[in-house]
């Protein structure tokens, strides 16, 4: 007898939306998602900057993200080719941009130098560049820039255009979207995840994932809680104009620059552990335009479209948390921390692959596990 009750996703941000729209695409009959507020707009993936950018990300602690980011980036060009089947012009493009990573000054600059030696070790292709080569490649540079990296494979996305395009996607392959409804708990019986309950209602799953970024520690019924905490960040939305146009990512110590295809330029982001809070403050909004502003002056001149804060979604180590559980019929894809809009492609193919086939995460890197 087939088994008619539907894979379940909790949450309508990137992940939840990629691993809906794989599962029906790879054969899934039965597939909902339920989202706490409003899919995609809801989520971090919609305050994200949308940098693709493992090898500028790279930290001396972090190979293993840095090789699975690799990993994720090779597979975005399918992903969206796939998604082009379902979504058709909604899709964005995906923007072989490059980063530059800049230095302002002499502490900076030794920080740069130890950066490069690392990458150049791990074999991470990268150029260094002195402030006049960087001003050749970027000319909107201040002055004050004296050397950077150049990371020419890295890329970029509109991340906002991205979770319409799943969406969508989702929807036209049948899925089930319910918005505004929150998942409150998960029930388990002899062992096995069977249901999910929201509000007064129970409904029974045959599969439920865990896609609730930031908040999937909230999600009562799950002993041990999953380790993920939310670490704010504070973000400002300028509008470029035709002579203020950046043409690649542009990374500084304190403050990042990603200009979108629509004309937005994304000045990013604060790292903050206050909990929940989603006020948006004076002080880091300042600080990030005067950060800014000291290495793009131009950026003085540009209107202020939006100011947005959300969560990445942390654990300890950094890692994701990504495949089948410990429980039956429960899987998790969350705790992306900084990483999830470049992580989509590889933990859709995961977790789908997990639950269809019921393998263990197989594509996790170098065969490892991936679950927490
Ligand atoms: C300022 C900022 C900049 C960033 N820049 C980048 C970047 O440049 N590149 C990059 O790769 N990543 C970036 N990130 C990280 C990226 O946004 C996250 O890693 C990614 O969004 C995680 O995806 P997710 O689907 O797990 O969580 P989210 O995108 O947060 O989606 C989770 C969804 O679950 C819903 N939800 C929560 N609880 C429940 C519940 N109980 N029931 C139902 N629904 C629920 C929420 O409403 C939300 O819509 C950035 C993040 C921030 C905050």
């Amino acid at each position: 007898m087939t088994d008619t009750k539907p894979h379940i996703v909790v949450g309508g941000g990137i992940m939840g939306l990629a691993i809906g729209w794989r599962l029906l695409r790879e054969g899934a009959e039965h597939v909902e998602i339920f989202e706490a507020g409003e899919a995609a707009r809801s989520s971090a993936a919609w305050v994200a900057a949308g940098m693709l950018s493992p090898r500028a990300e790279a930290g001396f602690e972090d190979l293993d993200i840095y090789e699975e980011g690799l990993r994720s980036l090779d597979l975005y060009p399918q992903f969206l080719d796939e998604l082009c089947e379902d979504a058709g012009a909604l899709v964005p493009q995906f923007d072989r941009c490059g980063a530059l990573v800049l230095a302002t000054n002499a502490d900076e600059a030794r920080e740069l130098d130890r950066q490069y030696n690392f990458r150049t070790q791990a074999n991470i292709p990268v150029e260094r560049l002195s402030g006049d080569a960087t001003r050749d490649r970027e000319p909107l540079l201040s002055t004050k820039v004296t050397a950077s990296l150049w990371l020419e494979q890295e890329a970029q996305i509109n991340n906002r255009q991205l979770c319409l395009a799943l969406k969508a996607a989702f929807l036209k392959r049948g899925g089930v979207l319910r918005e505004h409804c929150k998942i409150s708990e998960i029930v388990s019986a002899n062992g096995s995840a069977v249901a999910v309950r929201f509000g007064e209602e129970e409904m029974a799953a045959r599969s439920i994932t865990i896609a609730a970024g930031a908040w999937s520690s909230t999600i009562k019924g799950l002993v041990p809680a999953i380790p993920v905490r939310p670490v704010k960040g504070q973000m400002i939305g300028l509008r470029m104009t035709p002579h203020t146009r950046l043409k690649q990512s542009i990374r500084a110590p304190r403050v990042y620059l990603a200009p979108k295809d629509d004309g937005r330029l994304l000045v990013g982001a604060t790292a903050e552990e206050v909990g929940f809070d989603k006020r948006i403050l004076a002080g880091p909004i300042m600080e990030l335009l005067h950060f800014a502003w000291e290495i793009v002056p131009a950026i003085y001149e540009l209107e202020i479209e939006e100011t947005l804060a959300s969560f990445r979604p942390a654990t300890r180590n950094h890692r994701p948390i990504v495949g089948k559980s410990e429980i039956e019929n429960l899987y998790y894809a969350t705790g992306h921390w900084r990483h999830g809009i470049l992580m989509t492609p590889l933990t859709a193919k995961i977790v789908t692959a997990n639950i269809l086939e019921g393998s263990r995460s197989p594509l996790g890197a170098k065969g490892k596990e991936w679950v927490a």
